[in-house]
């Protein structure tokens, strides 16, 4: 199990709580198998289903703005309050790995923005 793993964690890509998603969260293999990534705590996420889902096999993507290829945000190594924030339901992604794995694993579908809503708040603004 990853840090921060378990029933109530949060997703670690866009940090939606676990248990209220209504497919349980997932472990993610952030460098998947197929490209020689390991089953080791320094390589495993906890993910909701549909960022696992968008992530598929990717190791990274092309950055919306600057259209060079960029690694995916690797939630083991990078802290995720550097590489993104909160605009209301919305998350923006603040560096080439933000962006580009904001726009991947598709952060900002309409129904995932409806999601945080029902929420109440921005994930991130409690202290658990
Ligand atoms: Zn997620």
């Amino acid at each position: 199990m990853p840090p921060g793993g378990g029933a109530s964690g949060r997703c670690e890509y866009c940090q939606l709580p676990g248990g209220v998603a209504f497919f349980a969260h997932e472990v993610d293999h952030i460098i998947p198998e197929k490209h020689g990534g390991a089953t080791e705590a320094d390589n495993l996420a906890w993910t909701c289903w549909r960022c696992n889902r968008h992530k598929g096999s990717d190791l990274g993507s092309f950055d919306p703005a600057t259209q060079n290829f960029t690694f995916l945000f690797h939630p083991r190594t990078q802290p995720w309050e550097e590489h993104f924030r909160f605009e209301g339901d919305t998350i923006i992604g603040l560096t080439p790995e933000g962006r580009t794995t904001a726009r991947l694993l598709q952060l900002n579908t309409s129904e995932r923005e409806a999601e945080r809503r029902r929420l109440g708040e921005s994930p991130t603004s409690d202290t658990d």
